[in-house]
Formats: C-alpha cells, structure tokens, sequence
C-alpha cells in the first residue's frame, strides 16, 4: 500500500454522522499516513496542521450499502414488472447461468465505479464469483463486504457442502479488513435452504466471527410458504437453530411480526432495508419504525440493479423517511437525522464494520464531499442542512470522495479506473448474455 500524507481537509461544514445529528462550521477532518482519521473537529480546537487543504463543501461519511448484487449490473432492468419468484426463476437465473466470472469482474467494477461516483463507499454483495468481486473492487478502490452466497436450487443435487467449504477456504484467503475487504457467509434464504442448512453455515460463520447475510421474509408469499413448510417463522426458525447467536444481517424484513423483531433485537441483529427494491418488486413496505422502536439495528440497501435499477443510495436515503411517513401518516416517523444515521453508522454496523460509517477519530478515512454552491442547497441555512441533504441533496452534489484516506474521486471524476471503457465492456457482455 502507497502510504499517505498527512493532510487536514478544512470545509465549509463537516457531518460526522455520529447519530446526534451534529454539525461542525468551519470543520476539518485529519487523515493520517495509515489512512484513518486521526482527529476531527474545528481548527480552533485542533490548531493548526502543516498540510492544510482547503476544500469547502460539506464533508461527511461516506454512505454504506448493506445490501447489493452488483455484477448484476449486466443485468440491469432486466425481468421488470414480474413478482420475486418469477423474476428469479424466469428472468434472472436462465441469464446468470450465462454469466462468466470476468462477466462478473466488469459488472462488479462498473457497479462500484457508479457507487463510488454518487459517494457510496462502502457495498455489501451477495453473490457468486467472490473472486471476480475482490479483483474488481481492488481496481476501483471501493471498500467491500463480499458475502458469497449459497443457493440449493443452483448447487448440484441440492447438496451444499462444497459450496460452503469453498467460502470457508475463500474467507481464509481473503478477508483483510485493513485492506479494504471482509468476508462473510450468504446462504440465500431459509425458503430456498433448510433451517439444518442455514444453521450448518451459521456454525462455520459463528467459527470465524463472519457476518451471516440472508434475505428474510421479503415477500408475503415467502413468509407464507416458509410458515406451511415448517411452521414457524423463518426469524424463529433462524433463532431455533442458533444462527441468531452470530452476526447476523437479514435483508428485507419487509413481513417481520412483532415477535420476530425482538428476537432479532434481543440478538443483535440488523436488517438491511431496501424500500425501493420492495417497491419495484411489489413486496411491501418495511415498517422501520417498528424495527428501531424494537432495538434492530437497520442500514439501507440498494438491493441488486436488476430490481432498483441503479446504485445511488441516495434515493434510498430519501426515500425511508418519505415512505415511514407516508404509511404511518406521521411526519414524526423518521427525521432526517435518523435517516442519515441508516445511511452511515447504523449501516456499517449491520456490516460489523465497527470503524467505517463515521467521521470519527480511529475510523477509516472513508469520506465524501458535497459541494454547497448549487440550487438545491439555496438559499442555504445552517439550522435546515441536515435536512436538505437529505430531502434536497443528491449524489449530484458529490464531488469528491476519499477511501482509507486515498481520494478515488476528484471534482467528479473516478480516479481509478476508466468508466467509459467499463461501460462499452458490460455492454457487449451484457448484449451476449441476453440475445445469445
Ligand atoms: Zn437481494
């Protein structure tokens, strides 16, 4: 790794996202050499520092994704308009199955190239070609959760066991949060696995401290299906079977009952909510209230492009207050603290990612910035920024964006890799998968 220098960002306004909702004029963040950040605060309180650059804007985290299938970017808009189970089995698996793993390298690197563009620096994916994720986010810079998934109606003879060692070997080789990648187990849902099978791989997940990430009770029809097959819900049965003793991150939750949300907040667990994903499929509203009411721990998610269509967190940012408000008919939902607390510091926890997700000193120097000089931010007032930036604001506004202190974005441009060459590449790849 390139070591850095020392450098103190001064801007306009720093968000350090700590959940309070704090707002620091005239802020700076200091990166040290080991791409952490070594204080935050006013110049006034730090004193001065010998590298000072000034960058104005606000600075804050950078947004943390808990839930995606990038490579599936190759697929993008692909299947609209069918229910889950028919999407998956009609429309995305005949084509996945002709998905190649530098299919999966140039889709994963398009992917993170638009993450990293609208100031999401963080992506949590399940999927397959796990190797293909890690060459791909090595080039663009982008910090991963690569969590590979296990499915036994794609696994030969439904028998997952080699599935599940190779992710055992594949977190040994790989998982080195200090360099930007953690591994995690993905077994895909408890419809498609047995609870036995979903507990086996929360014991191997358990052994090692990795994250265990599972779609949970997306659907109604998943929720009633997995209730007439085993006759408890498939938080209970995930409960039952000791895989809420681990780290757990469950995406959707769109059809939780009240008992299933204590069991996932007497266990630590959190939920990765993806209301736009929901709503194109036609799945429902989570209710995330009721889940932080309940003490679960919630981050946003994309959700794959095949079902959003795109990468921008920041729609999602927006849209969870929008949608707990609208549903709830109460303006007092969620407020836009809360919100961006999803986006950031609860997010990076759903990813047990304990320093990423804050301007924090110790934390990794993931951050962004947003420039203030443009309409949506006009006229501007500090008592509403908070606000603005989340029901005003944009990925448009991101100019800049750093990741372990390196900067990957400079005044909107990806510094990594070239994006033009990565779109034609996926456009030829994706135009194979689909016509031959
Ligand atoms: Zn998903």
């Amino acid at each position: 790794m390139v070591a850095l220098e020392p450098v103190r960002l001064r801007a306009d306004y720093v968000v350090p996202c700590e959940g309070a909702g704090r707002l620091l004029a005239g802020g700076v963040v200091d990166i040290g050499t080991d791409g952490r950040i070594a204080a935050v605060g006013t110049e006034r309180e730090l004193g001065p520092h010998p590298n000072t650059k000034p960058v104005g804007g606000i600075l804050m985290p950078g947004l943390v994704n808990t839930h995606a299938h990038t490579p599936m970017t190759l697929l993008r808009s692909v299947g609209d308009g069918l229910p889950l189970q028919r999407w998956l089995t009609e429309a995305i698996w005949p084509l996945e199955a002709k998905m190649t793993g530098d299919d999966a390298r140039y889709g994963m690197a398009l992917g993170s190239a638009e993450m990293l563009l609208a100031g999401v620096t963080t992506s949590c994916e399940l999927y397959f070609f796990e190797e293909a994720i890690v060459a791909a986010v090595q080039e663009t810079g982008a910090r991963v959760v690569v969590t590979p998934g296990v499915i036994s109606a794609l696994a030969p003879d439904g028998k997952v066991e080699p599935r599940i060692e190779q992710i055992a070997d594949f977190y040994g080789g790989h998982h080195d949060p200090g360099n930007r990648i953690s591994v995690g187990f993905a077994p895909h849902s408890i419809y498609d696995l047995t609870p036995q099978q979903c507990a086996e791989i929360g014991e191997r997940a358990q052994a090692v401290g990795a994250l265990y990430h599972i779609h949970l009770d997306e659907t109604r029809a998943e929720r009633e299906q997995v209730m007439s097959d085993w006759g408890a819900s498939g938080t209970q049965l995930l409960a039952d079977y000791g895989v809420l003793e681990g780290r757990v991150l469950a995406a959707h939750g769109v059809w939780l009952d009240e008992t299933d949300r204590r069991l996932l907040a007497e266990a630590g667990a959190a939920v990765a909510h993806c209301p736009q994903s929901n709503l194109k499929l036609g799945s429902g509203i989570a209710d995330v209230r009721e889940l932080l009411q309940a003490g679960v721990v919630v981050g946003l998610g994309t959700d794959g492009p095949a079902s959003n269509d795109n990468l921008d967190l920041w729609e999602e940012l927006r849209l969870a207050p929008l949608l707990a408000r609208g549903s709830l008919l109460d303006p007092e939902a969620m407020d836009a603290i809360q919100a961006l607390d999803l986006a950031t510091r609860q997010a990076a926890w759903s990813l047990a990612l304990d320093d990423v997700g804050q301007l924090h000193a110790g934390f990794w120097a993931d951050l962004i910035r947003l420039d203030l000089d443009v309409p949506a931010f006009s006229p501007f007032r500090e008592d509403t920024l908070l606000t603005q930036l989340v029901f005003a604001g944009s990925s448009r506004g991101v100019t800049d964006v750093w990741v372990a202190g390196r900067a990957v974005v400079a005044d909107r441009e990806l510094m990594t890799v070239e994006v033009g060459q990565l779109m034609a590449e996926c456009d030829t790849r994706a135009r194979r998968m689909t016509e031959g």
